[in-house]
């Protein structure tokens, strides 16, 4: 029986393995080490990863990404009229891997060790726990992820050191300052940004080419908007590897053609980078560090591919970081380390010290401001998102209508402005005397432990009553819901293995439909019906032939828009 590392990520995951010569990631059914950490449920049918992806944009009601984020609340995704939780959804996607490691090592996986955020809480990573429960799968110990990418570059060896680790993914953010002593690699400061990522530099390109070849994004249409996305996130990608990108492309009803100096991109960029040094000045200060004590810097996540943020780690620190691993692949193949280590009883402890709130944590109210903001309802932060746990704040509150009797306190989980973004946790009705509007107020009390629970301390100035709520969380299964979770997964079908390939192209072609319009749109359906009765018919000797044909008239549907000038 074999163990296997797992890096469960927002946007992709992955899966090692711990072999004689190290640790060796596992392909997918497709032959691709990472796999979009994607659902979709299409006909009871529960497919994870590329396929899943494809179907964001051809029925995006039911496909579901970015799950990551909501591990250890109580939100749900609702696809094909049922309910699904964070971690149920993440579930799937371990059990796919699961199967992915099976196929590949021939042998039963029944344990793994699978890598959380170092700023997961408690909750959090109980949720990730479950969720492997879930998968049919042991794990004895999460790896943090800075720890795992640590570890990928043999810096577990080190007898005892101090190394940053730097992680820019799509959406986010991370620095992490790791402490190697003994046999503990201790997290000893994290900091970072949850809105700051790839994402956003991809962003500020496309609204440059908006710009430059007046293209209103409110007013484009079908699959355009998705298309203009795609293309400024190639654009992008092409310019971490060229120093000048031409383009030339159908766009918006336009032909539109230029090129963009990478010099002219950085530009573009300069205050995202300077976003970055706030996170990284932060955790230098809370470690009490000097930056010339780091040992190493360790970069991961597929946005440190980008030159200008290897140039401004570099500078900062006045040394090179460690790039020559793939920075995708750091954090699974440190998982399979862990693996290594543990099987030969020597695993590496691996603790956090500072535990952080993940989410900002309010209520709503309504706007005191002038103007038109007035009167409008919003949510009120009263322990931001980050802040280190545990924590206790408040804020104070008045009536907004002459003889008002109660005041609903409306305990919201999230960074939305309005309420209706966020999670709502519960409510809390305070009975008020009747006076005269803005004469009456209250006291709202926030405290966060570390194990995720919130209580909620309402007290009515005038008369000094104390009402309290504790919000617990339920992550926590018990047999009998475990079972009863069991059950409603095993009801989904699994697509055999062997579909794969057929699948995914079957769901890029209604990707590409769904994107076009007219005549184009017609020739994909078409492909489309000839390529399913083909491979739907039992005499065809060849499906892999036809697959191959399909792919490439998909391939001239998408063309490559981007020109070589290098
Ligand atoms: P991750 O969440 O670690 O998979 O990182 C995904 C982010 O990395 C996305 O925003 C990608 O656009 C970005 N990315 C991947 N490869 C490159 C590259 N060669 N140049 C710039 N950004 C990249």
């Amino acid at each position: 029986m074999a163990i296997v590392g797992i890096d469960l990520g927002t946007t992709n995951s992955l899966v090692a393995t711990w072999t004689a010569e190290g640790p060796k990631l596992v392909p997918n059914a497709l032959g691709d080490f990472l796999t979009p950490s994607v659902v979709s449920i299409i006909g009871g049918e529960a497919i994870v990863g590329r396929s899943a992806e494809e179907q964001l944009i051809a029925r995006p009601d039911h496909a579901v990404a970015a799950f990551k984020r909501w591990m250890g609340t109580e939100k749900v995704t609702r696809l094909e009229g049922r309910s699904f939780r964070a971690e149920e959804l993440s579930s799937l996607v371990l059990a796919s891997l699961k199967r992915d490691a099976e196929a590949f090592l021939g042998e039963a996986i029944e344990e793994a060790v699978v890598s959380v955020p170092a700023y997961f809480n408690d909750l959090q990573r109980r949720a990730t726990l479950n969720a492997a429960k879930l998968a049919g799968l042991k794990v004895e110990r999460l790896v943090n992820e800075p720890t795992a990418a640590a570890l990928a570059y043999g810096l577990g060896e080190v007898e005892e050191a101090e190394f940053l680790v730097f992680d820019l993914g799509g959406g986010t953010f991370d620095v992490s300052i790791l402490d190697k002593y003994d046999d503990v690699m201790e997290v000893r400061a994290t900091a970072g940004d949850n809105f700051l990522g790839g994402d956003d530099f991809r962003d500020a390109l496309l609204t440059d080419i908006c710009r430059r070849h007046a293209i209103e994004r409110a007013n484009l249409v079908g699959g355009e908007a998705t298309r203009l996305v795609r293309f400024a996130e190639g654009l992008k990608i092409e310019l971490s590897a060229r120093q000048s990108v031409t383009y030339d492309i159908e766009l918006a009803a336009k032909s539109i053609s230029g090129t963009y100096e990478r010099a002219e991109f950085e530009a573009l960029v300069k205050p995202l980078l300077n976003r970055l040094r706030i996170p990284l000045e932060r955790t230098i200060s809370d470690a009490r560090l000097d930056p010339g004590q780091l040992a190493q810097i360790v970069m991961v996540g597929g946005a440190t591919r980008m030159p200008a943020v290897r140039a401004l780690v570099g500078r900062l620190f006045g040394r090179l970081p460690l790039t020559h691993l793939n920075p995708d692949h750091l954090v699974a193949l440190g998982a399979a380390v862990q693996v290594g280590l543990k099987t030969r009883d020597a695993a590496l402890h691996d603790v956090v010290m500072t535990d952080v709130c993940p989410y900002t944590l309010g209520i709503s109210a309504y706007h005191s401001g002038e103007g038109r903001k007035a009167g409008e309802l919003v949510t009120v932060p009263i322990i931001e998102r980050n802040s280190v746990v545990p924590i206790s704040r408040s804020d104070s509150f008045v009536t907004i209508s002459d003889r008002q009797e109660r005041i609903d306190v409306e305990v919201y989980q999230g960074e939305n402005l309005k309420p209706e973004g966020n999670v709502h946790l519960g409510t809390l009705s305070i009975p008020v005397p009747q006076s005269k509007a803005g004469r009456e107020s209250i006291d709202v009390r926030f405290t966060y432990d570390v194990n995720g629970a919130l209580e909620v301390e309402v007290r009515v100035i005038s008369t000094n009553e104390v009402h309290r709520r504790v919000f617990r969380n339920h992550a926590d299964l018990d047999d009998a819901d475990l079972e009863a979770r069991f059950e409603k997964l095993a009801s989904l079908k699994i697509p055999p293995r062997d579909q794969a390939e057929n699948k995914l192209l079957v769901a890029r072609a209604e990707r590409i439909y769904a994107e076009s319009l007219g005549e184009k749109r017609e020739r994909v359906a078409e492909a489309l019906r000839s390529f399913t009765n083909a491979i739907n018919d039992a005499r065809n000797a060849h499906p892999e032939r036809q697959r191959e044909q399909f792919a490439q008239i998909l391939d001239r549907f998408e063309t490559d828009v981007f020109r070589d000038r290098d």
